[in-house]
């Protein structure tokens, strides 16, 4: 409520234009004792001046002035394009039906005759500006309106929840006169993301360190719009006063988008500095927007956390869940791709089926745990061992397999003599003494006729079946 009748009378200037110094000292008198602020001015051009410049929320305006007159100095401040219209209270001698009309009807707003009564002066002075501002407040009233109607209308057009959010930050800067606003998403204590901002429309998702925002951090914390007026000194920006430089004449709201207790993000907003802050109006108007904004929010992250699984999930389905490799599924199908492509583009293609030696006797000295652990080991090595273009995959319990696109059967069998010496020369972090080494079988096309890529696992399988025969650990062919 206190802060309602604030913002009612929160313009207290008053601008006596008046040619007599008496007239001025009394109307100076009562306009202080009420807590008035005021002005004078002793003709009409110097009024004309101080109006523009100070912006007075009432004129008490003598009629008969040398110079300009009082009836003209009123259609001038009517003709001026000012951010808060001024009451224009004409106090004069000169009385009569004609003068008043003549008044009124350019534009003042009240007639007081001189001599006056002081408290009848005051009464009229202040009703003028209530006036003024319950019009000011209706006009304010009606562009938000209008701006929610708008928003309303876009959440209804479009299903596109970044689209939403974008005119949401657009009609409010608009609004508020800012010269950033933005909506930003927090995902964690201190991770946040912009999602829509006015100046930059091609923002989408930019993260941001919460930690540099104490302003934000405080609104989620609090869920109660905050307004610094001067951001560049206030208490709370005091951590991170490095950052606010250019933020000189700046102030900052920030509202919650909240529903039912849950801060989903905040509407931020930066304009340049007012007199008077933020009007409880204005805060309202942000914080009914803000509000609007949650479900299109909640859909943007949504659909974000959906296709953020989906895309794990895909990944998953390819992958071995023990060694991260592919497994045996993607494996298949990627041959069949090289394969096609290999016999297509008559380019080569290599395959190397490994297997290790005697992992049982690993599983029965070490447990399975170790073995585990084992396997994984091997496969970061082959992982690295081999060239980004090949495919590296899980074939079997303790088999491996690894596709060479582009490669003759001497490139394979380098890289798989190579493998197998990584392998054998590694010390594994649960094995006391033992070594691991690996039987190698390696097959190419079109070296090996085959008509489909099973013919090249099986190739490849022969060998290593002959490089287990002739004592393991070690690289065969397939014979020719
Ligand atoms: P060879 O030299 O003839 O290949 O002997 P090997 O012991 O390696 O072969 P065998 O096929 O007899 O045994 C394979 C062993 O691999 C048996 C199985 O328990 C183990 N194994 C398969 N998959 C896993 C796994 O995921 N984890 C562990 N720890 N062991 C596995
Ligand atoms: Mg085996
Ligand atoms: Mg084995």
């Amino acid at each position: 409520m206190a802060d309602q009748k604030k913002d009612i009378l929160r313009n207290k200037r008053v601008l006596i234009i008046d040619d007599s110094l008496t007239s001025k000292a009394v109307l100076e008198d009562i306009l202080s004792a009420e807590g008035y602020e005021s002005r004078h001015a002793m003709e009409g051009v110097e009024g004309l001046r101080i109006i523009s410049e100070w912006n007075p929320a009432a004129v008490l305006l003598d009629l008969i002035m040398p110079g300009m007159d009082g009836m003209e100095v009123c259609r001038k401040i009517r003709r001026m394009n000012l951010p808060v219209r001024p009451a224009v209270l004409i106090v004069s001698v000169k009385d009569g039906k004609d003068t008043v009309v003549e008044a009124l009807s350019n534009g003042a707003d009240d007639f007081i005759v001189k001599p006056f009564n002081e408290s009848e002066l005051l009464a009229r002075v202040t009703a003028q500006i209530r006036i003024n501002e319950f019009y000011r407040e209706l006009e304010e009233d009606k562009r938000n309106l209008e701006t929610m109607v708008e928003i309303t209308g876009a959440l209804s057009a479009t299903l596109d929840s970044t689209e939403v959010l974008s005119v949401i930050v657009g009609k409010v800067a608009a609004v508020m006169e800012a010269v950033r606003c933005s909506i930003v998403l927090i995902v964690k204590d201190d991770e946040g993301y912009v999602l829509a901002s006015h100046e930059d429309p091609s923002v989408r998702e930019l993260r941001i360190d919460l930690s540099k925002y104490p302003e934000i951090k405080e609104v989620i914390n609090k869920k109660v719009p905050l307004a610094l007026d001067d951001i560049t000194t206030h208490p709370l920006m005091s951590g991170v006063k490095k950052n606010l430089k250019e933020l000189q004449g700046m102030s900052v709201l920030i509202v919650p988008i909240v529903f039912n207790d849950e801060v989903l993000g905040t509407l931020f907003l930066r304009t340049r500095r007012r007199e008077g802050g933020y009007t409880s109006k204005e805060i309202d108007f942000c914080r009914v927007v803000a509000n609007s904004s949650f479900h299109a929010l909640k859909n943007a992250r949504l659909f974000e956390r959906v296709s953020m699984e989906k895309e794990y999930l895909k990944e998953m389905a390819v992958r071995d869940q023990l060694t991260s490799l592919y497994n045996h599924n993607f494996f298949y199908s990627r041959l069949d791709e090289e394969f096609e492509r290999a016999v297509r583009y008559e380019t080569p293609l290599s395959l190397i089926l490994m297997d290790i030696d005697n992992f049982k006797h690993v599983n029965d000295t070490y447990g399975h745990r170790v073995g585990d652990a084992v396997l994984r080991e091997i496969s970061a090595m082959i992982k690295k061992g081999v060239r980004k273009t090949d495919v590296v995959a899980r074939y079997g319990g303790e088999e491996f397999a690894v596709i060479l696109p582009h490669t003759l059967l001497k490139g394979a069998v380098d890289e798989a003599e190579r493998l197998r010496e990584i392998i054998e020369s590694h010390v594994y972090a649960g094995l006391v003494t033992d070594r691991i080494t690996m039987s190698i079988g390696v097959a190419s096309y079109p070296q090996k006729a085959a008509i489909n890529s099973g013919d090249l696992v099986n190739h490849a399988d022969n060998a290593l079946y002959k490089a287990k025969w002739s004592g393991k650990n070690c690289v065969k062919v397939a014979d020719p």
